[in-house]
């Protein structure tokens, strides 16, 4: 296209809001090879081991399942974010807790530990899109809104732990409860019986783990789901949307996970024979219909190892964790579903570097990257929390 002055005139370019579709044009030839560079100092390794064994019982390192092998290596325990947060409540002795993962995981190992117990943070800047995307202010606002629409009082939310401790505690102030992704059919079952006849839930911050869960996991109709996008007014909703709905969906999503593809597990169908493929409930509905298998972190680890030799397998959860698991179980073919999503940057911000910094400030007696929440927050968040822990059948879950 050119203009009156002949100058070259591009079409704009649509927008690709991540999660929301794929521009494959764009991302062809863009795929993620799966190496990250070995760390700068070759005497890292060693100056973590000297600083861990300095603090000796004073410390418990906690990494998360999609942390780097370089950083699981110092890990005393590794799991999903609520495992973390428990093993670290079950070591009071421990003055230091070191988590490995990012800040809404250290929010609640903070909430769940002792006054006596610091949790630290390595890098500050590893959040999470996710968590980032329910900001307190925009929940509130959206609550003020259902009460203006008159369905706040049949409503319950019901938070992920990929959340603020600000979101978690407003969930405890509003009768709701927590969930993890092992755990969300309980907590939505119990939330919709809540609620009673005519009741909604409010889902907070994951629309797809809610959308799966509500509609694979318990039967629901997807029609009965809306989903509130916190930057338009009274959500892009009309009242009548609001007050016909059962699912109030947060629009948020995971900037991994809600990228793996239809096509691409139609590819892996077509390239490695007899595959089966297993993704987490916080890929999108589409993705998670197809799959063969769909679960928490932990859920894909003990398929995986329980699968008989020979088994082939395309993972759609973080590049991390599906790398160890391929290196774990040589003895199945262990595939990542999608070759032009890459590893979660904000986990990735945890690398030797930060971990020898935080560490060996520690042995020196200097506390760096505290994480403290306030305590009527943690109060109300640890409601939630305790809520979750009281659901039927409800045990330690991952
Ligand atoms: S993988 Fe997704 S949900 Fe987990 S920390 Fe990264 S962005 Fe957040």
């Amino acid at each position: 296209m050119t203009t009156t002055t002949g100058t070259p005139q591009h079409a704009p370019l649509p927008l690709l809001v991540l999660g929301q579709g794929r521009d494959l044009a764009s991302e062809r030839g863009v795929e993620c090879p799966g190496d990250l560079p070995a760390p700068s100092d070759p005497g890292l390794v060693e100056r973590a081991r000297a600083a861990k064994a300095a603090l000796g019982d004073r410390l418990f390192v906690l990494g998360h399942h999609y942390q780097r092998d370089e950083v699981i290596e110092f890990a005393d325990v590794t799991g999903d974010s609520f495992k973390l947060a428990k093993e670290a409540a079950a070591r009071p002795d421990a003055e230091y807790v070191v988590f490995c993962g990012v800040h809404f995981m250290a929010e609640s190992a903070d909430i769940l530990t002792a006054d006596t117990q610091t949790v630290v943070l390595p890098d500050l800047a590893a959040g999470c899109s996710m968590a980032d995307m329910a900001a307190i202010d925009q929940v509130q606002e959206c609550w003020d809104e259902l009460a203006a629409a008159g369905v706040a009082d049949v409503t319950i939310p019901v938070t992920y732990m990929n959340s603020s401790a600000a979101i978690k505690a407003f969930t405890g102030r509003h009768g709701g409860t927590i969930c993890t992704s092992s755990n969300a059919a309980t907590a939505l079952t119990w939330a919709l019986g809540e609620a009673g006849e005519g009741g909604k839930v409010l889902f907070l911050p994951d629309q797809h783990l809610g959308r799966n869960t509500y509609a694979r996991d318990l039967g629901g109709p997807l029609e009965d789901c809306v989903v509130w996008d916190p930057h338009r007014p009274m959500g892009g909703l009309t009242v009548e949307q609001l007050r016909a709905a059962t699912m109030i969906l947060w629009r948020g999503h995971c900037s991994v996970h809600g990228r793996f593809s239809v096509e691409a597990v139609e590819a892996a169908r077509r390239e490695i024979p007899d595959v089966k493929v297993i993704v987490h409930p916080e890929c999108r509905h589409e993705v998670v219909e197809l799959a063969d298998e769909v679960g928490s972190t932990e859920k894909i680890i003990k398929t995986i190892a329980a699968a008989p030799p020979g088994t082939s397998w395309a993972v759609g959860t973080e590049l991390n964790l599906v790398k160890r698991l391929a290196a774990q179980f040589p003895e199945q073919r262990i595939v990542f579903l999608e070759k032009n999503v890459c590893y979660c940057s904000t986990m990735n911000r945890i690398d030797l570097p930060h971990l020898v910094w935080a560490l060996e400030s520690l042995a020196v007696g200097r506390v760096v990257n505290p994480i403290r929440v306030d305590p009527d927050t943690a109060h109300h968040a640890r409601v939630a929390l305790e809520r979750m822990l009281s659901l039927p059948g409800e045990t330690a879950k991952d």
